[in-house]
């Protein structure tokens, strides 16, 4: 199985496409208007496994947050290699999304082309956009204008003190939720629909159109205990899909509404993007989080990949080796034990799914 996991986007691309070919099964390819940092073409490239005119759909997406995708393109090629095709009952289909946001996964970054957090973007953005209170006293901390020297060290200082003064959930959320309001910022959900956002919409739009029942498993990394895959649900006890989540997954369902989840709550996300366009089918959606690295060093790699692209000058900095290493180490476990475990898990879940979706 390591061989399904790739070291970088055109690798994970290449694996994927070679195994959809083996598989002989339905591909859809949409090309990204830019290139990755080896001038490589970019694209989102989705595989129907199973009957097309399947009422009940698993979609499984990768790299929703760019650089996460290692861990679920991995995944989607191993489906492919083992033939699930084959043990798909004949209502079921599963449906693989590889890389939502495939800018983001080559130039190893978890935001888009556009600094925007995809996972934030999928709010409706006719109605006002959700505000974020508490942000605007962060944001000039979270992206100084200098990564060294006095600068850097105040920034630090306040933020230290605003974790002090609110607890590390609240910082946490504050941060993380998705905000609207700063283009260069953390967490930037973006001022419309994105490409990938546009991209996903319309597929589903066309394709799912038929669908009653879908379920959503968008594979994610960087939060929770290393290897460890948390299944995130939505809603809490009383909602339908949230009781639809924890009867197919079982009791370690975790709701950032319940408050036990290694997630905060999230302005738009991408589950919201397959209802509305698929406003007549049944949905249950949930992300399921890969632990790497403990949050507070998560935070800080994101936190210093913003601001590389934001202030530091990106390809022509000095920190750029050793931030794009950071974020590696942050969002792709890479040893072997790891790979096991997400290989494992992601194979269960999945499993999971397509027999909720088929009950
Ligand atoms: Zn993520």
């Amino acid at each position: 199985m390591y061989k399904y996991f790739a070291s970088d986007y055109a690798e994970a691309r290449s694996k994927f496409l070679m195994a959809a070919e083996s598989a002989d099964v339905p591909l859809w390819q949409f090309d990204h208007p830019l290139t990755g940092p080896n001038d490589e073409a970019l694209g989102t490239d989705i595989v129907w496994l199973g009957a097309r005119d399947a009422r009940h759909v698993v979609v499984a997406g990768s790299a929703t947050h760019g650089i996460e995708g290692f861990c679920g393109s991995g995944c989607q090629t191993g489906f492919l290699t083992e033939n699930w095709k084959s043990r798909l009952a004949k209502d079921i289909a599963l449906v693989l999304v590889h890389a939502n946001n495939p800018h983001g996964f080559a130039h190893q970054r978890r935001v888009n082309e556009d600094n925007i957090d995809l996972n934030r973007n999928f709010i409706d953005f006719d109605v006002e956009t959700p505000q974020s209170p508490g942000f605007a006293e962060l944001h000039p901390a979270l992206v100084p204008e200098a990564w060294d020297g006095p600068i850097r060290e105040s920034a630090d200082a306040a933020i230290e003190a605003y974790k002090a003064r609110e607890g590390l959930p609240a910082f946490q959320q504050v941060t993380s939720r998705g905000q609207y309001n700063f283009p260069d910022g953390l967490f930037f959900g973006g001022s419309g629909p994105s490409w990938s956002r546009r991209t996903i919409e319309g597929f589903a739009r066309k394709h799912l159109a038929e669908a009653k029942r879908i379920a959503v498993v968008d594979f994610h990394t960087g939060l929770g205990p290393r290897g460890y895959g948390e299944i995130i649900g939505r809603g809490g006890p009383g909602d339908p899909q949230y009781e639809r989540t924890v009867a197919w997954y079982g009791p370690d369902v975790k709701s950032a509404v319940v408050g036990n989840s290694a997630s905060v709550r999230l302005n738009g996300t991408i589950d919201f993007g397959y209802r509305r366009s698929c406003p007549d089918a049944e949905q249950t959606a949930i992300t399921l989080e890969f632990g790497t690295l403990p949050l507070e060093e998560v935070h800080e790699a994101i936190r210093a990949d913003n601001w590389l692209y934001a202030k530091g000058g990106a390809e022509t900095s000095p920190h750029f080796n050793s931030i794009k290493a950071q974020m590696r180490a942050a969002f792709y476990g890479e040893d072997s034990k790891w790979k096991q475990d997400i290989w494992a898990r992601g194979q269960e879940i999945v499993d999971q799914a397509l027999n909720g979706v088929g009950n």
